[in-house]
């Protein structure tokens, strides 16, 4: 009989079984990786299941848009590749100015990205916006539309990349928590409280509680959580058919089939990372509301249904860490997606893939490096010596 302490064994340990995690394991098995998850819950607890569902390359930082471009091309192809679409609606992604300063920060913005070669972002005057969604406040002045973005089921997706992965004998186990890692000559040893897993090369997609592994190999990365909440609303005849943003001040909004309306935009609640729960903070909500019903008055008295919040990864910057570790060899890490990682998991499940395998990803990831940190404070450090000495 097999000895149910005995080491189990892989080609790679993942820890953590949300989209990044799935699709990392997916994109890994379908190179012939043998592959492990560890999850301290269940696949899709997290932020990848309680999410807006936004697939955005709308308003992203200038170093994530390759990435998010690459990512957004596997959205449209999502059935060939993993056998389902994930719930993805192809409605285009609109982000309203409400006045003329807005507006000419949206122009700005664009001018920007196209000096740069990306012309995936388009500033849209007040009638067209109109046009495209009627029933918009009429002070709004312009906005920039992004038509093949959408929106997309988030546990539905997480779990799909699941079970493809599942498919190519991914081997997932759930409520398996990751209480130590150490390396021993060439493998990776992951203890939990089921046993020990061993493999070649490890990787940390573990969101919020990454920055937690990391330290355990003596790198410092400053990743923090944060509560991220949402609300759906009673349903509703349908009158919105794009995902919206706005321009000057938080908003992600859109109207689902069934007529419901998702509403959120980074509102921030409380995150426990200790008892891996995120709680809703009601006055926040409310200032969200208001937004909503200044930009669509005929919504002033339809009810919330039910509000939630998610404990998401942010880090310094702002930008994720998707990178092999600087302290050891065969650690890779790939968290801190700042609230906007749902759209990125298809691509930078397989941007890792290439990183663990190959050594070199098709787009460059230098930007992402878990290092930078060190960099920054060696600069802001001489950069304050500088002014103490002058
Ligand atoms: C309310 C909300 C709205 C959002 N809206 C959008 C949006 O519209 N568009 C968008 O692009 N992004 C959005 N995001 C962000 C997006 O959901 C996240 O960036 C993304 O899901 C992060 O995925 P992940 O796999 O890195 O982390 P997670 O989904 O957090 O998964 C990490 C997993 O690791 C597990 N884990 C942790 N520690 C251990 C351990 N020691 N051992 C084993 N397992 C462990 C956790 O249990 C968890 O399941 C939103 C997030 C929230 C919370």
């Amino acid at each position: 009989m097999n000895d149910p302490r005995a080491v189990q064994e892989a080609d790679v340990l993942v820890i953590g079984g949300g989209l990044h995690g799935t699709s990392s394991a997916f994109h890994m098995a379908r190179r012939g990786a043998k592959v492990i998850v560890l999850e301290a819950d269940y696949v899709a607890r997290h932020s990848s299941g309680v999410n807006a569902g936004g697939v955005r390359t709308l308003g992203r930082p200038l170093p994530e848009i390759p990435l998010a471009l690459m990512s957004r091309e596997i959205w449209h192809d999502m059935t060939e590749r993993i056998g389902e679409d994930g719930g993805f609606v192809p409605s285009g992604q609109l982000k309203i100015a409400e006045t003329d300063d807005e507006l000419e920060d949206c122009r700005k913005r664009v001018a920007l990205l196209e000096s740069h070669g990306f012309t995936h972002e388009k500033v849209i005057d007040r009638e067209t916006v109109l046009d495209l969604e009627p029933a918009l406040a009429r002070h709004v002045t312009g906005g920039i539309w992004v038509e093949r973005d959408g929106y997309a089921l988030p546990f539905r997706t997480t779990t799909a990349f699941r079970l493809a992965a599942q498919r190519l004998g991914v081997r997932f186990l759930e409520g398996t928590p990751v209480r130590r890692i150490e390396q021993r000559g060439t493998r990776w040893f992951a203890h939990t409280p089921q046993g020990a897993f061993s493999a070649e090369k490890l990787l940390v997609t573990a969101g919020a509680w990454s920055g937690e592994l990391a330290k355990q190999v003596g790198e410092s990365v400053p990743v923090h959580p944060e509560g991220l909440m949402l609300m759906v609303t009673h349903r509703v005849a349908p009158f919105c058919r794009a995902t919206l943003g706005a321009t000057g001040r938080p908003l992600s909004f859109k109207q689902f089939d069934n007529g419901t309306v998702v509403i959120g935009g980074k509102l921030i609640g409380i995150a426990e990372l200790a008892n891996r729960h995120g709680e809703v903070d009601f006055m926040r909500l409310v200032r969200s509301a208001q937004t909503v019903t200044d930009l669509f008055p005929h919504l002033r008295h339809l009810g919330v249904n039910r509000a939630w919040a998610g404990v998401e990864a942010f880090t310094e910057d702002e930008l994720p860490v998707i990178s092999a570790s600087r302290k050891a060899s065969n650690l890779y890490y790939s968290f801190g997606y700042c609230g906007s990682g749902f759209q990125l998991g298809p691509g930078c499940g397989q941007l890792v893939s290439e990183l663990m395998l190959d050594g070199t990803p098709s787009i460059s990831l230098d930007a992402f490096a878990v290092d930078r940190f060190d960099r920054h404070e060696t600069a802001s450090a001489a950069s304050a010596r500088h002014l103490a000495t002058h």
